[in-house]
C-alpha cells in the first residue's frame, strides 16, 4: 500500500537520538534550544517554543492571548480538530468561518461579514485561528486587516505548511499574526516523532507560553511575586500544563530541519507532477494562490461528481483497492458529534460540506517516486470508471 504520508529518516537522524540516549538529559536538555533556534531561524522569527506536539501549542498559545471563559476563538472548519478544541480547552466557545471555494483557506469575505454580524452582537472573536490548509498560507494582509479593525488576535495554525512561504516570506515568520503553530508528527513535513513548536516575536507572548508549557512555574526573580527562599525556589503563577517536549523528539526534530529545504522541494515537484499527469481527468486540484509557494504538506482532489457515474466512497474505496492508500482531510468539525451538541448543524457552512463531499487525499511524501506518482494516475482512471 502506498501510504497517503510518510517520514523519511536517514541514518543522521537515528545517530542524533541514539546520541541523547549516551548523554545526560532525556528532557529539557540542550537538544531543545537547538531544535527551537533552528526553527526560529528557518523561519526568520525571535523565538520558538518547543512542546509535546502542536495541539498542546494551540491551546497555550490562545490562552497566552488571553482566551478564557465566555471569550470566542474561531477557526475554518475543513481543519483537524485541535485547531477548534484548543479554545475549548480555554474554556471559550468556538465557531467557524466558510471556506474559500478555491483554496479551501478561510474565506476572508465570510470573516469580513461574521466579523460585522458579532459586531452587532457583541460576540467578536478574540483569536482567530486561519489555517494553512494543505500547506498553502491563508489570504493574510486579509485577515491581518480585519484583526486591525476588530481587534482580535492571530494565531496560524501551520501544522501543514512550515518549507512553505507567503508575498515572498517564510510561513512560520509572523509577519502577519501574533504567533504561529507547528506540528512534528510524522506525516508532517518533518518529524520528532510527536511534537509542535511556537514561532513568535512577541517577547511577553514567548514568556507565557513556555511557563504554560511547563506548570505555569518560573524560577525568574524578576516574575516572582516575592524574593525567593533559597536556590531551590520557584513559583507556580497560573495553571499551567506538564507540555514539554524530550530531548530524544528535540534530536530528532533539529536533525530534521537539516533536510527541510529538501523535502519541501520534493514535494512541491511531486504536486507539479500530480498536476501534469491529472490534467484531464474529472477533478480538480485545489486552487493555487499566486501569492505564496506552498508546503505541500498534502495533495488533494475534488472530484467532478456530475461527470462520473461514481460516487466519491466508491472512487476512494477502488483506490483504496489497488493499494493506492488515499485518505480524506477533513470531516467538517462542525458536524462531529462533539461539535453539533454545541448547535452546530448540517447547511452551517455550505462551501466547507461541499469540498467534504468531493474530497480525496492522493499519496504525498518525499520519499514516492515519479513512478508511483504514474501508478496513481492509473489507478485513478480505473477507479473513475473512465
Ligand atoms: C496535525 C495538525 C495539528 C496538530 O497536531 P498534533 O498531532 O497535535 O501535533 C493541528 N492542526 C492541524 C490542521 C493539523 O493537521
Amino acid at each position: 500500500m502506498l501510504p497517503y504520508g510518510k517520514q523519511s529518516l536517514d541514518e543522521a537522524d537515528i545517530e542524533a537520538v541514539v546520541e541523547v540516549l549516551r548523554s545526560d538529559f532525556l528532557t529539557q536538555g540542550p537538544a531543545i534550544p537547538r531544535f527551537e533556534g533552528a526553527v526560529a531561524n528557518w523561519c526568520g522569527v525571535g523565538h520558538g517554543i518547543a512542546m509535546a506536539n502542536g495541539t498542546a501549542t494551540l491551546h497555550c498559545a490562545a490562552k497566552a492571548m488571553g482566551l478564557g471563559h465566555g471569550d470566542w476563538l474561531w477557526t475554518s472548519p475543513i481543519t483537524f480538530v485541535a485547531s477548534a478544541n484548543a479554545g475549548r480547552y480555554c474554556g471559550a466557545k468556538v465557531d467557524f468561518v466558510d471556506v474559500d471555494p478555491g483554496t479551501v483557506n478561510m474565506s476572508v469575505g465570510a470573516l469580513a461579514v461574521k466579523l460585522e454580524e458579532a459586531e452587532k452582537e457583541g460576540r467578536l472573536p478574540k483569536v482567530v485561528v486561519p489555517v494553512h490548509f494543505a500547506g498553502q498560507s491563508c489570504d493574510m494582509p486579509g485577515i491581518h486587516a480585519l484583526a486591525q479593525r476588530y481587534g482580535f488576535r492571530i494565531l496560524e495554525d501551520a501544522a501543514h505548511a512550515l518549507g512553505g512561504s507567503y508575498l515572498g516570506e517564510r510561513i512560520g515568520n509572523c509577519r502577519w499574526s501574533d504567533a504561529v503553530s507547528h506540528s512534528f508528527h510524522p506525516v508532517k513535513i518533518i518529524t520528532s516523532g510527536e511534537g509542535g513548536m511556537i514561532t513568535t516575536n512577541d517577547e511577553e507572548l514567548a514568556w507565557r507560553i513556555g511557563t504554560l508549557r511547563t506548570h505555569g512555574i518560573t524560577r525568574e526573580p524578576g516574575r516572582m511575586t516575592r524574593e525567593a527562599d533559597g536556590p531551590w525556589y520557584y513559583q507556580q503563577l497560573e495553571l499551567g500544563y506538564n507540555y514539554r517536549m524530550t530531548d530524544l523528539q528535540a534530536a530528532l526534530g533539529a536533525s530534521q530541519m537539516n533536510k527541510l529545504e529538501g523535502f519541501a522541494a520534493r514535494r512541491r515537484d511531486l504536486a507539479d507532477l500530480y498536476d501534469r499527469e491529472l490534467s484531464g481527468l474529472p477533478l480538480r486540484a485545489l486552487a493555487r494562490d499566486p501569492a505564496g509557494v506552498s508546503g505541500w504538506h498534502l495533495y488533494m482532489i475534488r472530484l467532478n461528481l456530475d461527470s462520473i457515474r461514481r460516487n466519491r466512497r466508491e472512487v476512494f474505496e477502488s483506490l483504496r483497492a489497488q493499494g493506492i492508500g488515499v485518505n480524506v482531510h477533513y470531516i467538517p468539525v462542525h458536524l462531529q458529534p462533539d461539535f453539533e451538541k454545541l448547535g452546530f448543524r448540517v447547511g452551517m457552512f455550505p462551501e466547507a460540506e461541499r469540498y467534504y463531499e468531493e474530497a480525496i487525499t492522493l499519496p504525498l511524501f518525499p520519499a514516492m517516486t515519479d513512478g508511483d506518482v504514474g501508478r496513481v494516475r492509473g489507478a485513478l482512471v480505473e477507479a473513475l470508471g473512465l
